[in-house]
C-alpha cells in the first residue's frame, strides 16, 4: 500500500462490528470479561479500541512493530526515558526541543541518569561521547529552530555497533517526509500535536518501536506510568492524520515558494531551510527526506526589529507550535527558546533577529502578499 492509501486504510481503519468507516469513540473505562482474564480489552489505561486504532495506524506509517499513544509528546518522551535507570548514560542532540531539554535537566538528572549533549551532525563527536555505561542516542532532525539535519542511517549504524538504542524525534518531518525506522532507528517519537494532528486542536504524543522486545517494554511502561491518550483525542488524531499526505504536499509546496521569495528579499540576512541548495545539510536532507519539510527560519538584517515585522502580519499568526493548517510565526529568542540564557542561545546560533515560520496551507499568493506588505513597513 502506498503512503496516502495507508493513511486512510492502514492500521485499524473501520469498525469491525458495524462496518462504520470511521472508528467509534469507545468511552468505556472497563470491559466485560467472558471468563476471568478472557477479554480483548480489560481496562482503558491498558488498552482501548479507539486508541488502538490510532496506535496501529502510526505503527504502519512508520513501518514499525507497534505504536503507542500518549497524552502529549512530552508524556511520550518521558515514557521512553523511563526505559533507562540510574547510572545509565544517554547521548542527546544539542538542538532538541526545549521541553525535552527541560525534562532532562530538571527531572531525569535527579533520577541518576547522565547525559552528554552533542551536535549529532558530527559523527566523531558522538563516537567520542560514548562511555561504558552509554545506553542510547536521542536526537531530532530537522532540529528546532535552525533545521539542521543529522545522518539518521549513519548514527543508527554507529549506535548498533556499540549496542545502543537509537531514538529519533520525528515531529518536524512527519512520517510523510521521513521514516527513521527504515533508516535503522529503534524508536520514533512524535509530538502529534504538530503535523500528525495537523489542525491545532489537540495535544498528543506517539511512539513507534521496532522489534517485539522493545515493543513489550514500551507497552509495559505505557500502562505502568499511565500517561495515555484519551479516546476522544485518539479519534480526533486519527481523523487528522488521514489528510497528512494532502497537507504535507501543500505545506511543502508553499514552503518552497516562500523560500524562493525570501531569497529575493534584501531585508533578510540569512535563511535556514534544508531545501536551500546552499545549505550545508542540503545533500543529506535530499537523501534521507521526501521533500524538505515546511519549517523555515530566517534572520532579518541587524537593526531591523523582528517583533515589528511579526506584528504587522495580517494572516500569518503569531503563536508557538507548528505543523498546523494556519501559518504560525514566532521569535525563538523571546518565545520557544526564551528560557535558554542569551549567551548559550547565541553560541547555539539562535540570534535575536531569528524568526521561525511554520508554513501553513493557505493560498500561497495571500501568504506572499502578507510577508511583502510587512517587509515594506519595516524600517
Ligand atoms: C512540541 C514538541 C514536543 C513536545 O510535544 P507536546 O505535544 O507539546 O508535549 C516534542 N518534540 C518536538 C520536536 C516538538 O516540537
Amino acid at each position: 500500500m502506498k503512503f496516502d492509501t495507508q493513511l486512510i486504510h492502514g492500521g485499524i481503519s473501520l469498525d469491525q462490528s458495524t462496518g462504520a468507516v470511521s472508528v467509534p469513540i469507545h468511552m468505556a473505562s472497563t470491559f466485560k470479561q467472558t471468563k476471568i482474564g478472557e477479554a480483548k480489552y480489560e481496562y482503558s489505561r491498558s488498552g482501548n479500541p479507539t486508541r488502538e486504532a490510532v496506535e496501529s495506524l502510526i505503527a504502519d506509517l512508520e513501518n514499525g512493530t507497534a505504536g503507542f499513544a500518549f497524552a502529549s509528546g512530552s508524556a511520550a518522551i518521558s515514557t521512553i526515558f523511563s526505559l533507562f535507570s540510574s547510572g545509565d548514560h544517554i547521548i542527546v542532540g544539542n538542538d532538541v526541543y526545549g521541553g525535552t531539554f527541560r525534562l532532562i535537566d530538571n527531572v531525569l538528572k535527579r533520577t541518576g541518569q547522565t547525559f552528554t549533549i552533542v551536535d549529532t551532525r558530527d559523527l566523531s563527536a558522538i563516537q567520542e561521547a560514548i562511555q561504558d555505561n552509554t545506553v542510547a542516542i536521542y536526537l531530532e532532525t530537522p532540529t528546532n529552530p535552525l533545521l539542521r539535519i543529522s545522518d539518521i542511517k549513519a548514527i543508527s549504524e554507529l549506535a548498533h555497533r556499540h549496542n545502543l538504542l537509537s531514538i529519533v524525534d520525528n515531529t518536524f518531518a512527519s512520517p510523510y517526509v521521513q521514516k527513521p525506522i527504515d533508516l535503522g532507528v529503534d524508536i520514533v517519537v512524535h509530538s502529534a500535536s504538530k503535523y500528525l494532528g495537523g489542525h491545532s486542536d489537540l495535544i498528543a504524543g506517539l511512539v513507534v518501536t521496532k522489534g517485539e522486545e522493545l515493543s513489550e517494554k514500551i507497552k509495559f511502561l505505557q500502562n505502568a506510568i499511565g500517561a495515555i491518550l484519551a479516546p476522544q483525542e485518539s479519534w480526533l488524531l486519527q481523523r487528522g492524520m488521514k489528510t497528512l499526505g494532502l497537507r504535507m504536499r501543500a505545506h511543502q509546496s508553499n514552503a518552497q515558494t516562500i523560500f524562493d521569495y525570501l531569497k529575493t528579499q534584501d531585508k533578510v540576512a540569512k535563511i535556514y531551510f534544508p531545501g536551500d541548495p546552499d545549505n550545508p545539510d542540503h545533500a543529506l536532507a535530499k537523501q534521507q527526506m521526501n521533500g524538505f519539510g515546511a519549517m523555515i527560519s530566517f534572520e532579518l538584517k541587524v537593526g531591523l526589529d523582528p517583533e515589528q515585522f511579526i506584528s504587522n502580519l495580517k494572516i500569518i499568526t503569531l503563536a508557538e507550535s507548528l505543523g498546523a493548517l494556519e501559518s504560525l510565526i514566532e521569535i525563538p529568542a523571546k518565545m520557544t527558546h526564551g528560557a535558554i540564557p542569551r549567551n548559550i542561545r547565541i553560541s547555539h546560533g539562535i540570534q535575536d533577529e531569528l524568526i521561525r515560520l511554520s508554513v501553513g496551507v493557505e493560498d500561497i499568493a495571500d501568504l506572499i502578499e502578507d510577508l511583502e506588505q510587512s517587509f515594506n513597513q519595516l524600517k
